[in-house]
């Protein structure tokens, strides 16, 4: 496993939001994260990444990091691309890339340029364009490249659908199922549209108020009828 939790408890200040969570990541798999607003499926992702503060068990890679500060669990190989996307917005796009390498001196920096225009050409074409000025899901895909940028191990990702128009959403699922089969990294992935969660995970979990309720391979959970009638609207 490349991320294993077990009993994971988070809150913020006196609240508790998270009663006790289990759930793992494959190596080069990706595990989505469904439930309804406010069942605390951003708060998690925020405690792997010690955003929040958490209890319990959490591993990357057999390596404990519950409780380690945030740029420590970055640098063991976790980069997060929160709800709100996290680009900065005055810096153009190829500043945007050089900030997500930043901490890299490998010589590979070029070559991992290469490919993020490969996967996300859209953001070659604006390479001297300011972040602010993308498009939603442009900026989306900014981000999202940023955090590859740190070759990262496991990538956590809120929401990459919000707010942005079908098509737009189409294309950035494509884009992460590209990248799945070619890179190797791990993903958790939160997400509303519960449809395309599905098609992209292999392990989902359903989570209501803080505990888990449901978890499966994706596919047992797609044929699950309560999940198909709350979830996927058929
Ligand atoms: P959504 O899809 O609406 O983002 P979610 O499943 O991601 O929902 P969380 O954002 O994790 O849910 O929120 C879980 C609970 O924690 C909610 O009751 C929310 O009000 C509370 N919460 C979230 N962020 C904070 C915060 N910064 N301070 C206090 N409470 C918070």
């Amino acid at each position: 496993m490349l991320l294993e939790v077990s009993g994971l408890r988070a809150g913020y200040g006196p609240t508790h939001v998270l009663h006790g969570l289990d759930f793992a990541v494959e190596e080069g798999g990706v595990t989505t994260l469904l439930g309804a607003n406010g069942a605390g499926k951003t708060t998690t992702l925020r405690a792997v990444c010690g955003m929040v503060r958490a209890e319990g068990e959490v591993s990357l890679a057999g390596q404990r990091i519950t409780g380690l500060a945030t740029e420590d669990i970055a640098r063991r190989g976790v980069a997060h691309v929160p709800d709100g996307r996290g680009t900065f917005m005055e810096l153009t796009v190829e500043e945007n890339f050089r900030l997500g390498a930043y901490t890299r001196r490998d010589a590979e920096v070029q070559r991992d340029f290469e490919r993020m225009w490969e996967w996300f050409p859209r953001l070659k074409q604006r390479w001297k364009q300011q972040a602010g000025t993308l498009s939603g899901g442009e900026q989306q895909m900014l981000a999202i490249a940023r955090a590859l940028l740190l070759r990262p191990k496991l990538l956590l990702l809120d929401e990459p659908s919000f707010g942005l128009a079908p098509l737009i959403v189409q294309d950035i699922f494509g884009i992460l199922r590209r990248i799945r089969a070619e890179s190797g990294v791990g993903i958790l992935l939160v997400e509303q549209n519960a449809n395309l969660a599905l098609e992209l995970a292999d392990r989902a979990y359903l989570l209501e108020t803080g505990r888990i309720v449901m978890s499966g391979p994706a596919a047992e959970i797609r044929q699950d009828e309560a999940i198909r009638r709350s979830y996927l609207g058929y």
